[in-house]
């Protein structure tokens, strides 16, 4: 879980609060951060959700809070394998998405039987987050 950064250095990957407006703070962005430049970088793999999110405050947003990992499954599973202590073991990240994966199917089958369509299109979308991966 780290990339090269321009400085030459590791980047290694955190969980940061990203503050939008100086008056949202988006809590548990997954990001690359650089300890010898102090450049950091948010996960290419979330950056679609994250700038989703922050268009849908708009402008001039109201002083809120958000846990980015209630809108991204990506997220939600390096947060848990961040209490874990187990993000610096990959194999176990992978087991992860495949169990989370695994379960949303069995979700998706349930909404399916049930005609909710709505659920079955926000399942939908956290598949395809998991996917991007
Ligand atoms: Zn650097």
């Amino acid at each position: 879980m780290h990339k090269r950064c321009p400085c030459g250095d590791v980047m290694l990957m955190k969980l940061r609060t990203v503050i939008y407006s100086g008056k949202v703070e988006i809590d548990n962005v997954p990001i690359y951060s650089c300890q010898s430049c102090n450049r950091s970088e948010v996960f290419p793999e979330v950056k679609p959700d994250l700038t989703g999110l922050i268009g849908k405050l708009g402008n001039r947003p109201e002083k809120q809070t958000y846990l980015f990992n209630e809108w991204n499954e990506w997220a939600d599973l390096l947060v848990e394998a961040y209490h874990d202590r187990k993000l610096s073991d990959p194999d176990a990240l992978k087991r992860r998405t495949e169990e989370r994966i695994d379960m949303l199917l069995a979700l998706y089958a349930i909404a399916q039987s049930a005609g909710d369509n709505a659920w079955m299109a926000d399942l939908h979308k956290r598949l395809i987050q998991l996917s991007r991966t």
